[in-house]
């Protein structure tokens, strides 16, 4: 099979006269009759997918809203947290090693939840596709999403399908063809520097750094960062498109672990659809099927591939090709879903004349549904057990131990209190399993008996003094003996500890 040239696909022409169906000439350019060898790279023929209207595309136009939308403003908005806390809902606040998530905050102690959040959204993608395939790929993935709104800005300035085409057989210097192209990459680029610029907003305060990169004062940085992501935009959303997914992307390749027959599928139904002709108005539609190969699936393909050929890697499933065909039978009155979402065990009983109800319940979704609950209802448990005083000492080891004039033995310890509220506590240190030990905070009052002030949200180090009285120290067994370094907050009672050595002496 000879490989198809740019021409074939783009100087491809709308067909229609007064009694057949009108149809494109069109041959996709990704399917496997015109790149038998999918293993290896293939030069990319520019996709002109026309736009498609119905059900499927208004999910997809809703998705994009929410989605784009949601990254965009996100940054903006703006929690309360109290007067020394960053007042932005969603920051990753690298400097001070904190993660928040509006009422939530994530300490680098804790990021086994950003891990445990991770493998909840892959237990969901794998249930979600084990119930109808690629529904992520389909709606959902950045890619997509910004391969759409790349399509859209092209669509605006060079109208669709059929002006693009003929734009395309222009020589690249005739104004019009040179304006809606630049226009089109210049408007490429405004979405690619504000993706770039929305995500180094969730590092930094929004409004301020807003300000520093127009003024030239953000550190260097967020412009790297700003231009690596504007371009990456760029090139995968606007240029590359569907050859991430056929190239880049390793999902194709998994998600067909995920699913079985069972697996809800945008398909073609042969069955029904053949065999495929034209069709004129008035003609019978005995002994044929009920596709009338006008080909509208294929042109609204952003994938560049023809559904009738069977389940193939390069399909994203975003079921704009339903809509087509659903258009195209209303308009030749024939019933809808040639193209629909549907599963091979059905497909395959329907060829033999058997009904196949679609199974939901399988052991397959009940592994992946039950995981999935297992894993959220740990990480819910940990959350709502998680403590919100903290405490961490360090032995300082040189010398291990100090002897006093009266005898009593004194080790020091570095010690983070780490007070996780967004208010100021008044947190107590003690020994536990250490007879007669008393604790002193260096550079506390005099008598404030291990008792200490931890502002907001924040860990205070502290250096500790703990001394053991002659007489007791004379009774530990042991040279190096364990003992409990407990903080307690003050006013809620909340505790935590860490067990830890106490030098003494050889006996
Ligand atoms: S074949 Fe249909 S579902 Fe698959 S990518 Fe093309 S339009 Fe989307
Ligand atoms: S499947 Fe539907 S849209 Fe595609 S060529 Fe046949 S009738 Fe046209």
């Amino acid at each position: 099979m000879t490989a198809l040239k740019p021409d074939d696909y783009i100087h491809s022409d709308f067909k229609a006269d007064a009694q057949a169906t009108p149809r494109d000439d069109v041959k996709p350019v990704n399917s496997a009759a015109v790149r038998p060898n999918r293993l290896s790279y293939v030069g990319r023929v520019a996709i002109h997918p026309k736009r498609a209207k119905g059900t499927y595309r208004n999910i997809k136009w809703a998705v994009m809203a929410i989605t784009l939308g949601i990254y965009y403003l996100l940054p903006w908005i703006r929690y309360d947290r109290g007067p020394d806390l960053p007042n932005q809902g969603v920051l990753i606040d690298l400097e001070n090693n904190r993660y928040f998530f509006f009422w939530l905050e994530i300490w680098p102690q804790e990021f086994y939840f950003i891990t445990g959040l991770l493998i909840v959204s892959a237990l969901a993608l794998f249930l979600f596709t084990a119930i109808a395939g690629r529904v992520w790929c389909g709606y959902a993935c950045p890619q997509t999403v910004w391969v759409d709104l790349m399509i859209s800005l092209e669509r605006f300035w060079q109208g669709d399908r059929n002006e693009r085409l003929k734009l395309e057989k222009m020589r690249w210097w005739i104004p019009v063809r040179l304006y809606r192209k630049t226009m089109t990459h210049l408007s490429w680029m405004l979405v690619g520097v504000a993706t770039g610029g929305a995500l180094v907003f969730y590092f930094r305060d929004a409004p301020t750094l807003a300000v520093e990169l127009l003024n030239g004062t953000a550190p260097y940085y967020s412009y790297v960062f700003l231009a690596i992501f504007a371009t990456t935009t760029y090139v995968l959303g606007g240029l590359s498109r569907e050859q991430v997914c056929t190239y880049m992307c390793p999902w194709p390749r998994i998600q067909a672990a995920m699913t079985d027959r069972h697996t809800l599928l945008v398909s073609y139904r042969t069955e029904r659809g053949e065999p495929r002709s034209p069709h004129k108005k008035g003609e019978t539609w005995e002994g044929r099927g009920d596709c009338v190969d006008c080909k509208a699936c294929v042109v609204v393909c952003p994938a560049g591939i023809d559904i009738r050929d069977g389940s193939q890697l390069e399909c994203i499933q975003c079921a704009l090709c339903i809509d087509a065909c659903n258009d195209v039978m209303a308009k030749v009155g024939r019933p809808q879903g040639l193209i629909a979402y549907e599963t091979v065990a059905k497909q395959e009983a329907q060829a033999c004349g058997k009904h196949e109800p679609f199974q939901l319940i399988r052991p397959r979704t009940v592994l992946y549904a039950g995981v999935l609950a297992l894993v959220t209802t740990i990480l819910l448990v940990a959350w709502f057990n998680r403590k919100l005083v903290e405490v961490n000492a360090l032995h300082e080891r040189n010398p291990p131990y100090v002897q006093l004039s009266d005898g009593s033995i004194r080790n020091a310890y570095t010690v983070k209190l780490l007070n996780k509220r967004y208010e100021p506590r008044e947190m107590e240190l003690r020994a536990d399993g250490l007879p007669g030990a008393k604790v002193t905070i260096v550079g506390e009052p005099a008598g404030s008996s291990g008792r200490a002030r931890v502002p907001t949200d924040t860990v205070r180090e502290v250096r500790v003094l703990v001394s053991v009285p002659a007489a007791d120290a004379a009774k530990l067994a042991n040279r190096s003996t364990n003992f409990t370094m407990v903080l307690k907050d003050i006013a809620s009672g909340d505790e935590s500890s860490r067990t830890i050595k106490f030098e003494s002496p050889e006996k």
